[in-house]
């Protein structure tokens, strides 16, 4: 089951540092890259500084390395990539697929949906002033989810590739960066599946065949949340990769002998994936982490 044109990747963004949540996501991605002779790719997604946490990135990648997940590609910074957004939004601005758009949220919702054709009122020249959204409104997207298995989406309001304030937005920045990377296969939280249907439009867009996607379920704290940086999910501690490790395999649907305890990450990493199989992953889990 080997394909050497399988490339998968994490991509964290340094909103805090890495949690046991994250670290599931990034063991899955590896796995299954891994398990299908692939390469596996760490993307840092600095993009948005107003909600990053100084030190995070590195932070994130020091655990990452403390449990020998090991970017087999040098590591791409969002905050070095601006000009392939700006050339990305140039491609679709040619096309016709973007435009300038100054309405707020509630605008947008009591227009009962975005109506382009408000915007297409704008006045060129007030650029600074306005974000700039994907024409993709009104649109159906239908796709096999590794796990969820056959999706329709409808997209309901232009999703901003740029925002007001000039910061690129994390889908034209995701789809940009898995397209230069060659990205194959999306494995990531079920978090993102509903914005699945959104880059997938983008990915054609801009030429490029979309890859297919995973989204592994997500492990919840006891108040039935996502574990995440927003609801203060706790550091991984990088003093027990390997007990992290094992139940991150847990989680995954393995049951590891208690003696793979003693061994390095790196064999308990690849003793994982000699047995990974997609089918021991339960779409329906909301795993809890105690
Ligand atoms: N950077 C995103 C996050 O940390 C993940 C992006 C993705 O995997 O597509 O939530």
């Amino acid at each position: 089951m080997t394909s050497p044109s399988y490339i998968g990747r994490f991509a964290p963004s340094p909103t805090g540092p890495l949690h046991f949540g994250s670290l599931v996501c990034a063991v899955g991605s590896y796995l299954d890259a891994v398990a299908h002779g692939g390469t596996w790719l760490i993307r840092m997604e600095d993009l948005d500084p107003p909600r990053e946490m100084p030190g995070a990135a590195e932070r994130i990648l020091h655990s990452l390395d403390t449990h020998e997940l090991h970017s087999q590609r040098p590591i791409e910074w969002q905050s070095r990539r601006h000009h392939l957004y700006q050339n990305a939004l140039e491609q679709l601005r040619e096309k016709g697929l973007v435009y300038p758009c100054g309405c707020t949220r509630e605008q947008i919702r009591r227009s009962g949906g975005h109506r382009r054709a408000t915007c297409r009122q704008y006045t060129p020249g007030s650029d600074a002033l306005t974000a700039l959204r994907f024409c993709c409104e009104g649109e159906e997207e239908r796709f096999d989810d590794l796990w969820h298995g056959a999706q329709i989406q409808h997209t309901v309001e232009d999703p901003i590739l740029k925002r007001k304030d000039g910061l690129y937005a994390y889908q034209l920045a995701v789809v940009v960066d898995d397209i230069a990377q060659g990205v194959t296969c999306v494995v990531r939280g079920a978090d993102l599946l509903d914005c699945t249907g959104v880059q997938r439009r983008l990915f054609r867009a801009l030429g490029a065949e979309p890859p297919g996607f995973g989204h592994m379920p997500l492990v919840m704290n006891e108040s039935g949340q996502k574990l995440s940086k927003q609801n203060q999910a706790a550091a991984l501690d990088d003093a027990r990769p390997a007990e992290n490790l094992l139940q991150a395999l847990r989680f995954l649907g393995f049951h590891p002998p208690a003696e793979l305890i003693l061994e390095q990450p790196r064999h308990i990493l690849a003793w994982a994936a000699a047995r990974w199989q997609r089918r021991q992953i339960d779409p329906r889990n909301r795993l809890l982490h105690q």
